[in-house]
């Protein structure tokens, strides 16, 4: 991975860029620019890891639909706050941002963002050297490793493979590439950690 050149292309795409050398230099990273207001979290194994919810619930109301409960008010509360946390399926050198979503709320609120500062969080080992490679690392990697978590028949449960299934089980629906900056987005971060995080 070229950081300098990754750092380029992430910051011409409308994004900020922020490198961590640990897990809690990015924790306290985002701490210190998240106080006093409401927080949105999208499904992200990145982020349970980093304790976030914890640490930020100190601080401000946090609306997390892993800690909460999978209920229509908390998608609706996250959906709606000032800040928004997600991690990202695959990262391209060219700069461009790949998430997978089955019920689409994390990808809604990274792609209507109006007035919002996003954060996202991701390990050094989700950057992949173009966007071909940092779809099919979501797609062979993240997706079918997250879809573990989750009971159900899918064919990439055994063989650790996409096969753009149609089982009812299907927990790949929607895919984002995220090239630039939401319009009227008031912050878009991607904070990469070299750690080992998330799938
Ligand atoms: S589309 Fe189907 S096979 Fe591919 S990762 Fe999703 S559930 Fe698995």
């Amino acid at each position: 991975m070229d950081l300098k050149k990754l750092e380029k292309n992430v910051r011409e795409r409308g994004f900020e860029f922020f490198y961590a050398a640990t897990a809690e230099e990015a924790v306290q990273h985002v701490l210190d620019q998240v106080r006093n207001t409401s927080v949105g979290i999208g499904g992200s194994t990145t982020v349970d890891q980093l304790g976030l919810y914890d640490r930020l619930t100190e601080t401000n109301q946090v609306h997390w639909h892993w800690k909460d409960g999978p209920k229509p008010e908390v998608y609706q509360a996250a959906a709606e706050a000032e800040v928004y946390l997600s991690g990202v399926n695959g990262i391209s050198e060219s700069g461009e941002l790949v998430n997978i979503d089955g019920k689409g709320n994390r990808v809604a609120a990274l792609s209507y963002a109006v007035g919002k500062r996003i954060f996202l969080l991701a390990s050094t080992k989700k950057v992949c050297p173009d966007l071909g490679s940092a779809i099919e690392r979501a797609r062979n990697t993240a997706a079918t490793k997250n879809l573990l978590r989750f009971p159900g028949k899918r064919p990439c449960t055994d063989t650790q493979r996409c096969w753009d299934c149609r089982s009812k089980d299907r927990g790949c629906c929607t895919m984002q590439i995220m090239m630039y900056k939401p319009m009227q987005c008031e912050r878009v971060e991607l904070i990469l950690i070299e750690e080992d995080l998330g799938y």
